[in-house]
């Protein structure tokens, strides 16, 4: 039996209720294989915890995560705390001292779920997005002096380095290895950044010498959102950086029914760390307390999780499961135009572990 130690922080708003979900699917999904379990820790970590505390975070959060194989992580955000306080108060506090630079975002059409693009189905968008997840334009330099002043000035330098961009780069071909297309999209803005975006198309040839077999194209990020709408079927992998990622993974998302779907993974690929798996959605605030949060997006994520762990035959079992859910518009939450509930998708889903089809 294998056991993980997973370290569960919900956070604020509908990542309690999700997380609440997911760890119900998880539950059944071991007991239903057999062959793994997981020792669960809970953590409070969250925008309650700083207003209460100052803090997000204990001190010595970063060692406690340590000990822990995963990390499953809902939302954070509150209307009383900027919103920068919190993403870099807890989501970037763990990503970066972890070095989970590899941050992957896939993307599909699920059966039953219809995009908002005309004609467009489940073949024709199968992407899967990888942000670089440590540097970039959120590496977190820069400053502010003369605050108040008219002379007051800002800085927000972003930071490419030849390691972070080398990593992130054989990552992806990697990945684009390994799927059918074999092909890679390199999002850069060189055009116009004459320096990081100059070397990151640098790297990206370098590295794909290394594969061969892989083919790839370089698109500027501003070309990318037309050909992500009008020509989606020629994308299949794509790599681009923090910030460029931050915004094209929430396109995808949109164009493939919902951010409700959408999952992520924050990976330490060498496994030094332990990776960190959450919905890419936010708190939602509007709809936290009305049970209609969508859970598949957490689902997806603990898929992608026992992926990881290496518990493919779960991860399978739970995915086949998801796109089951999916396909019965009943099970459908108002974010898909839909009337069920968290409720009623996470039973559809334990029905289906459960026994049924799966
Ligand atoms: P943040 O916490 O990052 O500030 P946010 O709440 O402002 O995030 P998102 O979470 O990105 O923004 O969501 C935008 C909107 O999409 C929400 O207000 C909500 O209406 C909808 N939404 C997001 N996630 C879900 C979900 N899981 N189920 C249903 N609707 C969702």
């Amino acid at each position: 039996m294998n056991r993980y130690k997973l370290a569960v922080i919900p956070g604020d708003g509908i990542g309690k209720e999700v997380i609440s979900a997911g760890l119900e699917i998880l539950e059944a999904i071991s007991s239903r294989d057999g062959g793994f379990e997981f020792d669960i820790t809970h953590m409070d970590w969250g925008s309650e915890r700083y207003l209460s505390t100052g803090k997000f975070m204990p001190e010595d959060g970063i060692e406690q995560l340590k000990s822990h194989d995963s990390i499953f992580f809902g939302a954070v955000g509150a209307p009383q705390v900027a919103d920068h306080l919190t993403l870099w108060g807890l989501r970037l506090a763990i990503c970066q001292p972890l070095d989970q630079y590899a941050n992957v975002r896939p993307t599909r059409i699920l059966p039953g779920i219809t995009s908002p693009l005309a004609g467009i189905g489940s073949n024709d968008l199968d992407w899967v997005i990888v942000r670089e997840n440590s540097e970039g334009e959120y590496a977190g330099q820069g400053g502010r002096s003369h605050k108040g002043l008219p002379q007051e000035v800002a800085t927000e330098t972003s930071i490419f380095t030849r390691v972070g961009i080398t990593r992130i780069m054989r990552f992806a071909f990697d990945i684009a290895q390994s799927r059918p297309s074999k092909h890679l999209s390199v999002v850069t803005k060189s055009n116009a950044q004459r320096y990081g975006m100059v070397l990151w198309d640098e790297i990206a040839a370098e590295v794909s010498t290394e594969f061969a077999d892989v083919s790839w194209d370089k698109m500027l990020v501003d070309a990318m959102t037309v050909r992500m709408t009008l020509d989606p079927a020629s994308l299949d992998t794509i790599v681009a950086t923090n910030l460029h990622a931050d915004i094209l993974s929430d396109l995808a998302a949109a164009l493939a029914g919902s951010i409700g779907i959408a999952p992520t993974a924050n990976l330490n690929p060498e496994g030094d760390f332990p990776s960190m798996f959450e919905p890419i959605h936010g708190s939602a605030l509007d709809i936290a307390g009305k049970g209609i949060a969508n859970p598949i997006a957490t689902f997806w994520s603990a898929s992608m999780m026992l992926d990881h762990l290496g518990e493919l035959d779960a991860a399978g079992r739970l995915m086949d499961a998801i796109e089951q859910i999916t396909s019965d518009t009943n099970n459908h939450t108002p974010d898909l135009g839909g009337a069920a509930t968290t409720r009623m998708v996470s039973d559809a889903m334990l029905e289906e572990i459960r026994g049924r089809n799966v």
